[in-house]
């Protein structure tokens, strides 16, 4: 068997734009990501985290030796740029055999039995690991709750990725990651722009507010105007809406609570559920 090597680094404030590149088709339908870690090698016996020839071999490893068809679909190192993709997303993995086909695979450099996960060079892994598997979940519409390690799957007994790893610690800073201020991606000026955001067929809706510079709307108004009789929940932590209209169920962070409880959120994230595109001239954003 062969697998084909992809083999980019990125840094995390890289991948999801990477991600957003990713076509995945209907052979391959992740819903969540798998966290793994390499156990063999530990972070001690790679110093420099991996160079190239380190893939290469894994990508003997794992195709050659063990004749697998796919692997684990990213690697994570210590690096400035340790968000490593290894085999093409849009094509199964070989990771975690009750996951393989419905989850990303990811592997952190270390062993996590052992090795420190929250300080040292784990630290740094884990700061990359959090951040991709934030993009990841923000790519698949997945809440950080879906986030499974290999020791979940019932057929192994692993402790993948390392008794030091705890799911807590990982659902709980992957939400705060989905819930910081995105990089501001539309034009921001100083003071207090208005925006207008027209529907498609351009009639304008409203209220637009504006937090960190972008525009957010209220969820319910919006997703109503563009697909109605969707089905709406606010997480009990009140971070997040899930609605379910046509298709699976979306997720989408909420930027803000106003004061009647209801949830607003970035224009962006909501047509990106709705499966729309954003045209952006000036403080005019329309709806496609
Ligand atoms: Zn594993």
């Amino acid at each position: 068997m062969a697998i084909q090597l992809v083999g980019k680094r990125f840094r995390p404030d890289q991948f999801g734009a990477y991600l957003d590149t990713v076509v995945l088709g209907p052979a391959f339908q992740p819903r969540f990501v798998t966290l793994h870690h390499t156990a063999s090698p530990t972070l001690a016996q790679r110093p420099d985290g991996f160079t190239q020839q380190h893939l290469l071999n894994l990508q003997h490893y794992y195709g050659v030796k063990m004749g697998w068809h796919g692997a684990p679909h990213v690697f994570i190192d210590d690096r400035d740029d340790g968000i490593i993709v290894f085999q093409p997303m849009n094509l199964r993995g070989v990771h975690a055999v009750s996951f393989n086909k419905t989850s990303w695979g990811m592997e952190m450099l270390g062993y996590y039995d052992a090795e420190p996960f929250h300080t040292g060079r784990g630290a740094v892994v884990r700061d990359n690991a959090m951040a991709a598997l934030a993009a990841m979940c923000k790519r698949l519409g997945a809440a950080p709750e879906s986030i499974r390690f290999h020791r979940d799957d019932p057929t192994t007994r692993k402790s993948c990725p390392g008794r030091l790893v705890e799911k807590a610690y990982v659902v709980g800073r992957v939400a705060e990651l989905l819930r910081a201020p995105a990089a501001p991606d539309m034009s921001g000026e100083a003071g207090w722009p208005e925006w207008t955001v027209l529907l498609p067929g351009g009639a304008p809706i409203e209220p637009v507010h504006v937090t960190d510079g972008r525009p957010i709307v209220r969820v319910r108004t919006f997703l109503e105007a563009l697909a109605p009789g969707g089905k709406y929940a606010l997480s009990a932590d009140k971070q997040r809406v899930t609605w379910s209209a046509a298709g699976s169920p979306k997720v989408i962070p909420v930027a803000e609570l106003d004061e009647a409880g209801a949830a607003w959120s970035f224009v962006r994230d909501l047509a990106g559920a709705a499966g729309r595109v954003l045209q952006v001239a000036g403080r005019t954003v329309q709806v496609v």
